[in-house]
């Protein structure tokens, strides 16, 4: 049997070896998924939320060793695994609290003889291939509501935080939710490919715009519902009329927030030319202030990335930049020496679109800062690009962040705030962020299909 080498981030060191599944394993999770859902989905809605409540609080008891399981293998700072785990209470909350309503039977119309009516069922076993950044958030946006809806779920996390995907499903069957319901597939790409070849009723991926692209290119013949949630280039504008410091600092936990690795983290930001070079003070201020560091310990606020691969990345992109004329202000053009995958957060100021930092996504510590003559460049500046996961506004005249946030083309827009996620508000992209959301009722019914019921009374 083929294994997987858990490396820490931080240092190098091999943390754990894994058993892989392969296609021979992954076939067999699929027919077991298959012969135990009819069962998952017969139980009464409320012994699955028992199921599923048992597991909140299983997770809860077991947040402190859980946060430091997350911070060995992807190097996210220990106080934000915590922070991910509490924010996952609240979105299990919503979850538990907001099924009832969102799968709820409906009678649309009635007339004596004729009853019309919508009944949720669930889709059948459904596969979920994730990311690694915040394993538990995006892991839980679909295995929880896929579940309580009545669906065997295959859950294949990703190869840079398979221990976290082995938690989640040690606390999920010990929560009572039967082994062939739920199943963590551990492995590469290669383990996602042979989910993808089982005849599954919906595939629910997270993560690259051009893994997604695949993986859609690979069910499309088959016409198996498909949701993609992809990556981002996520905009912000800071008007002549916001406080420059105030929006800096928010900014500047927006870009540097899990160094840099969120799908909604900042990566561009636009600035009135009235505020512009004060913003930049301000904003290099605060991140020379994030504390560089291992990241067990609870100072550190900017750790390792999770995959070195991203480092050339990073480095491509802040070459070209500083090549094409732009001003590094403070960190990293290069990776740190030493072991581990280290590069310290880089500001740069004097960046326009002929630069890959202001087109690709970035996933790191890195963010450019453009200046703008007035809200029509800005708009027009936010708009160039081919995702459209969040875009902000910072101004204190809410009309004006209405007009102007209204013409961008994001799934989500913030009004001074940024980098945020709310369980009871859909979470979608457009253009090359993806297809599909997850969050909200919507993203409860997501993993539901409408069946209509016409029935006729006999006279
Ligand atoms: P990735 O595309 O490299 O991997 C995602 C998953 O796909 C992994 O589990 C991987 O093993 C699997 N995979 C890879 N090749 C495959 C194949 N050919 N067939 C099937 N499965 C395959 O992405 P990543 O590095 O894990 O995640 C980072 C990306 O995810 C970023 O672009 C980020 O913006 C995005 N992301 C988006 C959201 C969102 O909500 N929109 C949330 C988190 C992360």
């Amino acid at each position: 049997m083929s294994t997987l080498q858990v490396i820490n981030p931080a240092d190098g060191q091999r943390i754990a070896e894994l058993a892989c599944d392969d296609a021979a394993s992954v076939q067999a999770a699929a027919i077991a998924a298959r012969a135990a859902q009819p069962a998952w989905a017969m139980q009464p809605l409320d012994q699955r939320l028992a199921c599923l409540g048992r597991f909140r609080e299983a997770v809860r008891g077991e947040l402190e060793s859980l946060a430091a399981v997350m911070t060995r293998e992807t190097g996210k700072p220990v106080r934000m695994s915590r922070n991910e785990l509490n924010g996952l209470m609240a979105r299990l909350d919503f979850f538990l609290e907001e099924t009832p309503r969102a799968l709820a039977s409906e009678t649309v119309w009635a007339d004596g003889a004729m009853t019309e009516q919508i009944e949720q069922v669930p889709l059948g076993v459904v596969a979920n291939i994730s990311a690694w950044n915040y394993p538990w958030f995006v892991g839980c946006n679909v295995i929880v509501p896929a579940l309580l809806a009545g669906n065997a779920v295959l859950y294949k996390p990703s190869e840079y935080a398979s221990m976290t995907g082995l938690e989640i499903q040690r606390l999920l069957h010990q929560s009572g939710v039967p082994p062939g319901v739920f199943r963590t597939l551990v492995g590469t790409g290669e383990v996602g490919g042979a989910l993808l070849a089982q005849p599954i009723d919906g595939l629910f991926f997270t993560g690259s715009h051009a893994t997604g692209q695949r993986i859609a290119q690979a069910l499309g013949p088959r016409l198996v519902k498909l949701q993609l949630e992809l990556g981002g280039k996520d905009p912000t504008y800071v008007c002549e009329d916001a406080d420059p410091e105030a929006a800096a600092q928010a900014l500047a936990d927006g870009a540097m927030y899990n160094t840099g690795q969120s799908c909604c983290s900042v990566e561009r930001i636009y600035v009135h030319e009235q505020v512009h070079d004060a913003f930049v003070a301000a904003f290099v201020r605060t991140v020379q202030g994030f504390r560089l560091g291992p990241p067990m310990s609870e100072e550190t606020y900017i750790g390792p990335l999770t995959r070195g691969a991203q480092l050339a990345v990073l480095e491509a992109q802040v070459a070209q930049a500083v090549d094409k004329g732009a001003l590094l202000h403070t960190g990293s053009a290069r990776r740190l020496p030493g072991p581990g995958h280290w590069f310290a957060p880089a500001v740069l100021s004097g960046v326009d679109h002929g630069m890959q930092l202001m087109r690709e996504e970035s996933f790191g510590p890195v963010i450019g800062i453009q200046k703008v003559r007035d809200d029509a460049e800005a708009v027009r500046l936010m708009n160039d690009t081919r995702y459209g996961l969040t875009a902000g506004v910072y101004t204190p005249d809410e009309r004006r962040a209405r007009q102007l946030l209204a013409q961008v083309h994001a799934g989500s827009v913030y009004w001074n705030c940024c980098d945020r996620v709310s369980p009871r508000l859909p979470w979608s992209g457009v253009g090359d962020s993806g297809v599909g959301l997850t969050l909200s009722r919507y993203g409860i019914q997501a993993f539901a299909r409408p069946k209509a019921w016409h029935l006729r009374r006999p006279a």
